[in-house]
């Protein structure tokens, strides 16, 4: 059992009032809060130890250091990595995609060989694809979805051929909250030879990883929709293709030896670490995962799935709304719609009751598309959100309904 005013009383922004009203943030995918643990990680770092990182051999700074290298070493335990040179510091889920597609690009891509994303991925993991393939005069396949929102894993073994060299998935539809069976897409992919990346966005913050389980080959998420910083984000890569990978970006920090025609590379971790660390955020990550594991994750996971089997009943049992997707195993995020109500109208509305949503099209257009609508209204969920605020959500989107949609209302 969770003790969830205790929890509530770690975030200091649930204390804020809008319009008047306790807020009810339920757009958890897009960011979350931070507990007092880790904004007060984050100024202890400021106020005790800043300096620059694997920079000077003075006091501070191999503080920081060893701040930022314990740091990396909370994070290879919390996904059970086999080693801290597979865990990359990047901005965030985005760039650590970007700096797959842009390095294993380079090395491992050529002309005519084929890279197979999902039909369901969010643009940060289908646009640095597109370019890859453009750049490299390569294919990228879409892997399809069905009418309930699954993918359509049967077409997968049909579209892999010997020039696949990476299939790139989410674990967890920031849309549509599906959790994909990643254990058999992996194990798939590689009965024939293909790498595969995992998009864990939505998934690092309500199911425990692990890498050596799951046996991805990259895995990437952002710490800020974990409960740590903005800016800060990881690419977990399997050794053995960070060590064939060029380096991403170049500059300071990366380098073993620079001369004026050539240089050469720092080892991994660092080689995929130009410029100066990030090593407020990297601390803000681990003292999010601190966070994480005092409270327990099974407890978490618990928790969350009731909440969350909790709101789509309700949501679905409302008439006039359409919840999007049906599947056995959903996680953190319920998507529906208003009939014939626009969900930019309905977040406005839910937003002057003080209840936070995300209408749009989630950075999922081709999911959209799919789907045949333009945008959805998206709740999604986090370990501080109570009952009670999915009863106010109900409130909210019946009042929504008896504003804009009732009239236009057929009786299911
Ligand atoms: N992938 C998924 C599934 C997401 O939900 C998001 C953000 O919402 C991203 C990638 C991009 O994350 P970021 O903007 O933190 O890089």
């Amino acid at each position: 059992m969770l003790d969830i005013d205790t929890i509530r009383n770690d975030f200091p922004i649930l204390r804020e009032k809008v319009y008047g009203k306790p807020l009810v943030y339920l757009d958890n995918a897009a960011t979350t809060h931070k507990p007092q643990s880790v904004l007060d990680r984050v100024i202890n770092h400021y106020s005790r130890q800043n300096s620059n990182c694997h920079r000077g051999a003075h006091f501070l700074s191999e503080q920081a250091s060893a701040a930022y290298e314990s740091a990396r070493e909370s994070v290879r335990s919390f996904i059970n990595a086999q080693s801290p040179a597979e865990i990359i510091f990047t901005r965030g889920t985005t760039e650590s995609i970007n700096l797959v597609a842009e390095s294993f690009g380079r090395k491992f891509v050529r002309a005519d060989d084929e890279i197979i994303i999902t039909q369901m991925e969010h643009h940060s993991n289908i646009v640095p694809w597109q370019r890859l393939c453009e750049s490299r005069g390569a294919r990228l396949k879409v892997l399809p979805m069905n009418k309930k929102g699954m993918l359509k894993l049967d077409r997968l073994s049909k579209l892999i051929t010997e020039n696949t060299k990476l299939l790139c998935v989410s674990y967890v539809s920031n849309t549509l909250g599906i959790v994909n069976p990643i254990r058999e897409i992996i194990d798939l992919a590689h009965r024939y030879d293909v790498a595969v990346l995992v998009d864990a966005a939505q998934a690092v913050q309500h199911i425990p990883l692990d890498v050596q389980e799951m046996d991805c080959d990259f895995l990437a998420f952002s710490g800020h929709k974990m409960y740590a910083e903005t800016g800060i984000g990881v690419l977990y890569g399997k050794q053995r293709w960070l060590e064939a990978m060029p380096p991403y970006q170049s500059g300071g920090g990366m380098i073993g030896n620079v001369g004026l025609r050539e240089s050469t590379y720092a080892e991994l971790p660092l080689k995929f670490e130009a410029g100066t660390a990030n090593a407020a955020g990297a601390i803000s990550l681990q003292a999010a995962i601190d966070y994480l594991q005092e409270i327990g994750l099974d407890a978490i996971v618990n928790y969350e799935n009731e909440l969350i089997n909790r709101a789509v009943e309700s949501i679905a049992s409302l008439e006039g709304v359409i919840v999007y997707g049906d599947f056995p195993q959903r996680c953190g995020v319920v998507s529906f719609n208003l009939e014939n109500a626009h969900p930019y109208d309905v977040g406005m509305i839910l937003d002057k009751l003080a209840i936070a949503v995300r209408s749009g099209n989630h950075c999922a257009q081709p999911l959209m598309e799919h789907l045949g609508i333009s945008g959805t209204v998206r709740i999604s969920l986090a370990l501080y959100n109570t009952p009670q605020e999915i009863d106010k959500l109900i409130a909210g989107v019946e009042k929504c309904r008896d504003m804009i949609g009732s009239r236009y209302v057929t009786t299911k």
